[in-house]
């Protein structure tokens, strides 16, 4: 009976997953490189990360009996977008106390932040399975996907990642996500260092 419960209870988790960590992570660096030109503390880098991959924290919904379709389930409020702005201000407010608020750097860490987090629900929108994504949760609990959905939905953990199913994974990400946002960067790297080293105008 127990063993019964625990299967479908794995069942129901693994098939409702994400777009895989490693890409959640990939976007986080990746805007983090944009938007930083100069050198960023660790502590950038880490919560950065810490924030894309924040939302899946829902997936205890699953182990304390919470439905999946409940606004506290997974994929509910915490990939939501309101979540988001709370997360970024959080962050920024604790992580960089010395910015001062409403400058313009702190606008850049907050949207930072948040764009990261968000960033999270609607790559999981781009899945092909699982439920869709509450991104106006508390205010409107409706699971939303993209209209356009080519990342095959990824297994929890390392388990079922190294199968068929994981490498379906990988490659669909890598030529949905991680092609076009490295192409993204580079150019805009490309740019930043055009802009560096056009002398300044002469008065
Ligand atoms: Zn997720």
């Amino acid at each position: 009976m127990i063993s019964q419960k625990a299967g479908s209870l794995r069942k129901s988790v693994s098939l409702s997953f994400m777009a895989s960590a490693f890409t959640h992570v990939f976007v986080a660096a990746a805007l983090g490189k944009a938007v930083s030109p100069e050198k960023m503390p660790l502590r950038f880098w880490s919560l950065g990360l810490f924030c894309a991959l924040l939302p899946d924290l829902d997936v205890i919904a699953f182990y304390v009996g919470i439905p999946y379709r409940h606004m506290l389930g997974h994929r509910g409020f915490f990939h939501s977008l309101p979540f988001a702005l709370i997360v970024a201000l959080v962050a920024v407010s604790l992580a960089f106390r010395k910015v001062p608020r409403f400058s313009g750097r702190w606008w850049v860490l907050a949207g930072y932040f948040f764009a990261v987090t968000a960033s999270h629900g609607v790559l999981d929108a781009m899945t092909s399975g699982g439920y869709g994504i509450a991104f106006f949760s508390p205010f409107d609990n409706t699971r939303y996907f993209l209209p356009w959905r080519p990342l095959v939905v990824s297994p929890i953990g390392v388990y079922g990642f190294f199968s068929r199913w994981g490498w379906n994974v990988i490659t669909s990400e890598f030529v949905w996500i991680w092609l076009p946002i490295l192409t993204l960067l580079v150019v805009v790297l490309l740019i930043r260092r055009k802009l560096r080293r056009q002398p300044p105008a002469v008065p």
